[in-house]
């Protein structure tokens, strides 16, 4: 995958995401445009409101990118899924943020030559000013994930970073304020 094709997909669907829920399901999304090990996060925050999206390849989830075949890869996407629909257990938020997970929304997602996991949730912070870091799970349960590209825009600003397999921890502070 070339990065000069991935870029303006990825900002396409952050700029539908920053200004409106109803972006979350735009048909912007390609899954030809991932790149396998690199998963995308992307955070829009609005005052007490974090509206989060996942896209994570198939390859870096369940180790293969088409409709489950049989039991064993049934069973994985299954498992997949049931993690994924408790997002907020993945990437987690401080304690004194106190926020409330709602929406979450997990599905495989199957194209010609690609497959993808798509996840969006909500979550509700009384005091978003400690949402400023956010500790990843995710990668000690999908271990064939490498990478996480996370955009954020909220009160405090805009950020983009990269996230390394052996991060556990994110620092929101550019995007996330009170
Ligand atoms: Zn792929």
């Amino acid at each position: 995958m070339n990065i000069s094709v991935k870029i303006p997909v990825l900002l396409a669907a952050f700029s539908v995401l920053a200004f409106g829920p109803t972006g979350l399901h735009a048909s912007e999304r390609n899954l030809d445009a991932h790149e396998h090990g690199v998963s995308t996060l992307r955070l829009a925050q609005e005052d007490k409101i974090l509206q989060f999206e996942l896209e994570a390849p198939g390859e870096d989830i369940v180790g293969f990118e088409h409709a489950a075949e049989n039991d064993q890869q049934k069973l994985a996407v299954e498992n997949a899924l049931s993690q994924l629909q408790k997002p907020e257990a993945i990437f987690i938020l401080p304690d004194d943020a106190e926020c409330t997970a709602s929406d979450q929304h997990a599905e495989f997602e199957t194209e010609e030559d690609h497959a993808g996991f798509h996840v969006t949730w909500t979550m509700t912070c009384e005091e978003p000013v400690n949402a400023t870091s956010m500790e990843v799970r995710f990668f000690s349960i999908f271990q064939r994930a490498e990478e996480i590209e996370v955009e954020a825009i909220g009160n405090a600003g805009q950020a983009a970073m990269e996230v390394e397999k052996d991060q556990t921890n994110v620092d929101l502070s550019q995007a996330i304020g009170g």
